[in-house]
C-alpha cells in the first residue's frame, strides 16, 4: 500500500512548520566538530533530532503548496511521501535508551511533547520554549562543546544508533532530484515560481545533506589529518582543479573519442589553502568544466587542435575566485536566462533513472540541465556565487566565487 500521511502525523508536521530553521555555517561545523567527546556528539543528536524534522516538515508543507496543482503529480508526491516518511522516523527515535540521569539533562524528548499547543510563533518566540533550555538559542546548544568526561557505553551506543538512522534517510532521498525534474519532461514552459520553488527546495536539500553527512562523519569516520568531518580545512584549490579537469576530460574523451578535447590550462599557486567542502568544490569544477569541453569540442568538431581552456584562480581577503575561460563560441544573450532554469539543455535530454543510486551513478557529459543551477546553489551556499559572461561567437568565462570563511563570519558593522 502506497505511504499516507495520517491525521496525527499531520498534525506533528504543522506543528514542526510553526519553527523556524536554525541556520548552521561553515565556521560553526568546524568549531564545532573537532575532536569531539561522545557527549559532544550527543548534543549534535539532539541538535539534529529537533531541527531535521523541522526542516523537512516546511519541505512538506511547500511540496503540498506548489502552484499550478503541480502537487498532485505522482512524481512530487512520492517525493512528498519520503519526507513525510523521514519526518516520522526521526520524531519516534526512542529517547528512552539514555541512562535517565542523561535523559533530561540532553534531550527534549522532542518538542513535540513538551511543547503546549498555543506555542507563540517563532518569530515571537526566539528562545524556542520548551526546547532543553529555553533561554539558549537551539544553535548555541549545538555548538557548546561537552566536556570529554566518561561517557557511559549508552551515550555511544545511542548516537551510533542515530547516526544510522539519518544515514537511512540521506539514502532515501537521493534520487530527489531526478524523480522531482521528471515533472519537465510534461512541461514546456518554464515557469518563473516553479524555479523560485526548485532553488529553495534544492538549497535546503544540500543544508540538510550536509548536516547528515557531517553527523555522519563525526561519528563514523576515523579523523583524517586537516578533516573535520566532511569539511578540509586546507583544501587545496589547485589539486581540486587538477583532479575535476582529469574527470571531465575522462568523460569528454569518453563522449567525443579519444583526444577529443581541449587542454585546460591552470594557473594557480600551488599552496592555495582554504576551508572547505571538497566533494562540493569537485562538484562545481567538475560540471563547469565538461561545460566547457564540451562548447569548445562542438564548436571545433574533429580539428586536430583545440584552443586551450583557461583556469584562472585569484585570491582575495574576501573570495577566492576561479575563473574558467572557454573558446567555446558562446551563448547567444537571449539564451543566458535559461541557462540558469533547471533542465534546460542544448544537449540531447539525457534520461536519469531516479531509482538509481547516486553511488553507481555515471555522470553525463552534458543534457540533464543542472550542472549550472545547482552548482550555483552549491557556491551560495557557504556565501560564494557563480555568474557567467558569454561573448557570442567567441566564448564563456564563468566565475566561481568562493567565500573563505574566515572572514564570511565576521559581522559587517
Ligand atoms: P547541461 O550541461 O546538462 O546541458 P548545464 O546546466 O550544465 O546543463 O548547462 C545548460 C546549458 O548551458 C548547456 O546545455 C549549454 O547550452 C549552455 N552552456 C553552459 N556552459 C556553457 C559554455 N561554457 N559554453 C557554451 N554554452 C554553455
Ligand atoms: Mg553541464
Amino acid at each position: 500500500m502506497a505511504y499516507q500521511i495520517t491525521p496525527q502525523l499531520r498534525d506533528k508536521i504543522n506543528h514542526f512548520c510553526r519553527f523556524p530553521q536554525t541556520g548552521v555555517s561553515l565556521r560553526q561545523m568546524v568549531m564545532f566538530g573537532q575532536n569531539p567527546s561522545q557527549g559532544t556528539l550527543l548534543r549534535a543528536t539532539q541538535f539534529l533530532a529537533d531541527e531535521l524534522p523541522i526542516r523537512i516538515a516546511h519541505r512538506i508543507q511547500e511540496l503540498e503548496n506548489l502552484p499550478h496543482n503541480l502537487g498532485e503529480m505522482p512524481s512530487i508526491i512520492k517525493v512528498k511521501n519520503w519526507y513525510a516518511q523521514s519526518f516520522e522516523d526521526l520524531i519516534n527515535f526512542p529517547k528512552t535508551e539514555l541512562p535517565s540521569s542523561l535523559r533530561d539533562k540532553f534531550t527534549s524528548s522532542s518538542i513535540i511533547q513538551k511543547l503546549p499547543d498555543n506555542v507563540p510563533h517563532p518569530a515571537n518566540n526566539p528562545g524556542r520554549s520548551g526546547m532543553l533550555n529555553p533561554s539558549i538559542p537551539i544553535c548555541r546548544r549545538y555548538y557548546t562543546k561537552v566536556d570529554d568526561i566518561e561517557w557511559p557505553p549508552e551515550v555511544h551506543y545511542y548516537n551510533e544508533k542515530f547516526t544510522k538512522l539519518i544515514e537511512d534517510i540521506k539514502r532515501r532521498h537521493n534520487p530527489v532530484v531526478s524523480t522531482v525534474g521528471k515533472r519537465h519532461k510534461t512541461k514546456t514552459v518554464i515557469e518563473t515560481d516553479i524555479q523560485a520553488f526548485l532553488d529553495r527546495f534544492y538549497m535546503s536539500r544540500i543544508g540538510i545533506r550536509i548536516l547528515i553527512g557531517q553527523h555522519v562523519a563525526l561519528n563514523k569516520l576515523p579523523s583524517r589529518p586537516d578533516y573535520v568531518g566532511i569539511i578540509c580545512t586546507k583544501t587545496n584549490i589547485a589539486q581540486a582543479v587538477q583532479e575535476a579537469a582529469d574527470n571531465a576530460k575522462f568523460i569528454c574523451e569518453e563522449h567525443y573519442g579519444l583526444f577529443r578535447a581541449p587542454e585546460i590550462q591552470l594557473h594557480c599557486s600551488n599552496d592555495l589553502l582554504f576551508t572547505y567542502i571538497p566533494t562540493h568544490l569537485s562538484h562545481m569544477l567538475f560540471e563547469l568544466l565538461k561545460n566547457s569541453l564540451r562548447a569548445v569540442v562542438e564548436k571545433f568538431g574533429e580539428a586536430d587542435e583545440y584552443p586551450p581552456i583557461k583556469v584562472i584562480v585569484a585570491e582575495g581577503k574576501e573570495d577566492i575566485t576561479i575563473k574558467i575561460s572557454d573558446e567555446g563560441g558562446g551563448i547567444p544573450r537571449s539564451n543566458i536566462p535559461l541557462v540558469w532554469t533547471y533542465m534546460y539543455t542544448t544537449a540531447p535530454s539525457q534520461h536519469l533513472d531516479p531509482e538509481f543510486n547516486q553511488t553507481d551513478f555515471r555522470a553525463p557529459m552534458a543534457g540533464l540541465g543542472y550542472g549550472l543551477p545547482i552548482s550555483r546553489l552549491y557556491a551560495r551556499y557557504f556565501g560564494g556565487d557563480l555568474k557567467l559572461i558569454s561573448m557570442e561567437g567567441y566564448g564563456t568565462d564563468v566565475y566561481l566565487h568562493l567565500n573563505r570563511i574566515s572572514n564570511s563570519d565576521e559581522p559587517l558593522q
